[in-house]
């Protein structure tokens, strides 16, 4: 059909068709390249361009709308180069803008679109009241269209054309609705594209600043395991990035923290709340570090946690830098052992402790003899290895807790804490000299070295740290003064003291050795028929000086000195061959009792070393009986408890001695496998006039007999005694009333044959 006979109705259904599919042409090309992520600025020029030839105006922009903070629309001046101008448009722009011609104006038809929201066609744009006129030089305009663009009933953007030949119409903007919509889409995709890649920036700014960072970053999943480790975890623990990530942070495990450590961690961190410890941690070569954690849950906008991220601080330099100074502030370099200022420290803490807990401290100062000499003579290193030597021998001869430092050139200091007696400070001096005076392999030829020492105890000399120093200083300057290789105690009582201890210790030594020691009889009878039951070995020490002595003379030396363990052992073969020896007479023997010290109690082979003398002596164990004090059997009920069951085991019967004395509780009593209760002395002796000591002896007895334990009453020395026991049916006694102890060859005339 040719045009001239095509009515006008079918060339404006003809034309809408082209223009139809050109449109649609247009948007479908438009989504295409949107989906293939074309730039947005390349595929708004297009669009633009396809508005432009579609509708043949002269001018176009597509422009996105932004919003002031008070919620004002407005186009910004460069919003137009942001998403799309046609060449036209830039260049009436660039020529008028050094005018004040701004395309965002509200004054102007644009600003119309603005303030209604509704399209505006504007027919005669020069003369239109709503626009504020042309600037000078600006070539006319015939017409124009502005038309919102909405996203979500927002107004996003604005498009504006000009100068179509024919005007604008509502027909135009009717048929404009896809090509708005899909304008609108594409803006709207444009700006969370914009955003993305801002937050993308952002997001490689930070990770760039994570992967660098000095600290330690490492973010887990929700169980834990590591998804992301930075490179200061590579570095401080040795392990690669590969060899972390899937792996549980239990890798870095020392072994320095216990379960309830890590506990306390998850319970926190996995109740949402971040948490900060100082964890020690292992490397992957096996070395320790420490580092100050701070771990943070993350989580997702349920609330649930999705992540774990650790952040810390290496600390092992620091600390290595604070320990070095602290080491050069607090020890001696040569010799490894705590300078003046931390000894003065150390004796500082031992009062407090010794005011608290009552014991004794003693501060000694060594000072070795003839130190000048020796560096003199051989040399400052021979000089440097003897002061070493001293230190380790110091060292050497005092307990753990108690301090040995260097406090000047051969001066040392010693603190002795914990300590129960005066004499044990003693012991302790004596072992010092002794470990000095070995000979040191430095020179061609042994060198002895010997030394000086000044003593001051806490209480006695000082109550306080720096005046313990300095009687101690006092001390060693009187004796430096007066001999070499000897001590002295800041109090002249306790100089007599010590020398009587070690005299002592040397004449009890000798006491063993020359058989000066001895034991007596003293024989145990039943209360009611006076017949003989047993005897008590009790010890005597025939000093040649001295004479016969009591065991309230040496047995706490002996027990001080550690010696009444020989001693004891000397006690009991003494009694199995003294029994072995009447039995071989045809006497028919008594059970005898031998007293143990708690020094000997306390010893941790005691039954085998009891059992061993008792085996080879030939006897039988049934006529042992062993006495403890009642204060030693209630130091540590299990261990007690053990000894006694082992003891029973063996044959041997027991008995509580001093009863009364301690404080046993009786649900004690009944645990142990006891056979005899003796009675301590100072009830007895009171029992005729005390009526208080009367009922504690009824009390014992009717106790022991409940518990199917005998009751022996020691120290009976009166008829009248004996005759109230016997009506408090106690059931054996011993004392002077019958027989004191006597030597064994007396005592046998008791026995029968
Ligand atoms: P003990 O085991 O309670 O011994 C009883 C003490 O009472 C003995 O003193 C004994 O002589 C004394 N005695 C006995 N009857 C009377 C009396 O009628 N009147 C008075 N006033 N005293 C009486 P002794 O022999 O001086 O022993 C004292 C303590 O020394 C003993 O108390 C015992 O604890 C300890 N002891 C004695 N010999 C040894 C021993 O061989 N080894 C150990 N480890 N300690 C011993
Ligand atoms: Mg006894
Ligand atoms: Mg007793």
């Amino acid at each position: 059909m040719k045009d001239e006979y095509k009515t006008k109705k079918q060339l404006i259904a003809e034309e809408a068709l082209q223009k139809n599919s050109s449109l649609l042409k247009a948007l479908s090309h438009a989504q295409s390249q949107f989906i293939a992520n074309i730039d947005t600025h390349v595929l708004f020029d297009e669009l633009l361009n396809q508005l432009i030839t579609l509708t043949q105006s002269e001018y176009g922009y597509i422009g996105e709308v932004l919003y002031s903070s008070e919620g004002k629309p407005y186009v910004k001046t460069n919003a137009i180069t942001n998403i799309a101008w046609n060449e036209e448009t830039r260049k009436l722009y660039e020529k008028f803008a050094s005018q004040g011609m701004e395309l965002h104006n509200l004054k102007n038809l644009i600003g119309a679109v603005l303030i209604t929201g509704k399209p505006v066609i504007s027919n005669n744009p020069s003369t239109d009241p709503r626009r504020g006129g042309l600037p000078e030089g600006h070539p006319p305009l015939n017409a124009f269209l502005g038309m919102p663009l909405y996203k979500s009933g927002k107004l996003i953007g604005t498009v504006g054309i000009a100068n179509r030949p024919n005007g604008y119409d509502e027909d135009l903007i009717e048929f404009l609705q896809p090509f708005l919509i899909t304008c609108a889409n594409i803006i709207e995709a444009h700006r969370i594209d914009q955003q993305r890649k801002l937050s993308e920036k952002e997001m490689t700014k930070l990770s760039m600043a994570i992967e660098q960072a000095s600290d330690w970053v490492v973010i887990t999943d929700s169980k834990g395991n590591i998804e992301y480790a930075n490179k200061a975890v590579e570095e401080i623990t040795g392990y690669k990035r590969d060899e972390l990530i899937g792996q549980n942070p239990r890798i870095f495990k020392s072994g320095k923290h216990d379960e309830q450590f890590y506990k306390k961690m998850w319970d926190t961190i996995l109740s949402g709340l971040p948490y900060r410890i100082i964890i020690t941690n292992r490397k992957k070569n096996g070395e320790l570090f420490e580092i100050y954690h701070t771990i943070t849950p993350l989580k997702n906008k349920k609330g649930e946690i999705t992540h774990f991220v650790s952040t810390a601080k290496d600390m092992t330099q620091q600390k290595l830098m604070e320990e070095k100074i602290n080491y050069l502030a607090y020890y001696d370099t040569l010799t490894n052992l705590p300078n003046r200022s931390l000894f003065n420290d150390r004796v500082k803490q031992a009062v407090a402790r010794a005011e608290y807990n009552k014991k004794l401290i003693a501060v000694l100062l060594v000072d070795i003899d003839r130190f000048t000499f020796i560096n003199d003579t051989f040399g400052a290193d021979v000089g440097d290895e003897v002061l070493k030597e001293v230190g380790k021998r110091l060292s050497n001869s005092v307990r753990e807790g108690d301090t040995v430092a260097r406090l000047g050139s051969d001066e040392f200091g010693i603190s002795l804490i914990d300590i129960a007696q005066s004499s044990d400070i003693v012991l302790i001096l004596k072992n010092i000299m002794k470990n000095i005076r070995q000979p040191i392999k430095i020179v061609r030829e042994d060198l002895i070295i010997t030394a000086c020492i000044g003593i001051s105890i806490y209480p006695a000399d000082a109550k306080d740290s720096p005046t313990l120093v300095k009687n101690a200083e006092i001390a060693l300057t009187k004796v430096r003064g007066m001999q070499m290789n000897n001590y002295q105690f800041y109090t002249s009582d306790m100089n007599v003291r010590a020398s009587e201890f070690l005299l002592m210790e040397k004449n009890l030594f000798d006491a063993l050795k020359n058989g000066e020691f001895i034991i007596y009889y003293q024989p145990y009878f039943d209360i009611n028929t006076g017949e003989i039951t047993g005897m008590e070995a009790l010890l005597r020490w025939n000093s040649p000086a001295l004479g016969l002595l009591p065991p309230s003379r040496f047995i706490p030396p002996l027990e001080e000195t550690g010696m009444i363990i020989d001693v004891g052992e000397w006690i009991l073969k003494t009694v199995c061959s003294q029994i072995k020896d009447w039995q071989n007479k045809g006497y028919s023997v008594v059970p005898v009792s031998v007293n143990l010290s708690p020094v000997q109690f306390s010893q941790r082979d005691l039954e085998d070393v009891l059992e061993r003398h008792i085996k080879e002596s030939g006897i039988n164990p049934k006529f042992i009986t062993f006495e403890i004090t009642e204060s030693a059997f209630m130091q540590d009920i299990e261990f007690t408890k053990s000894v006694l069951e082992k003891l029973k085991k063996i044959g041997i019967s027991v008995s509580i001695d001093d009863f009364g004395t301690g404080y046993s509780s009786l649900s004690y009593l009944k645990r142990f496998p006891v056979d005899n209760l003796k009675i301590d002395i100072s009830f007895i002796r009171d029992i005729a006039t005390d009526p208080d000591s009367a009922s504690i002896v009824t009390a014992i007895i009717s106790m022991a007999h409940g518990l199917g334990i005998k009751t022996i009453a020691e120290g009976v020395e009166t008829e009248e005694q004996w005759k109230i026991l016997r009506i408090l049916r106690c059931d054996i006694m011993q004392g002077f009333y019958r027989s004191r102890p006597l030597p064994a060859e007396d005592v046998e005339k008791m026995l029968n044959k």
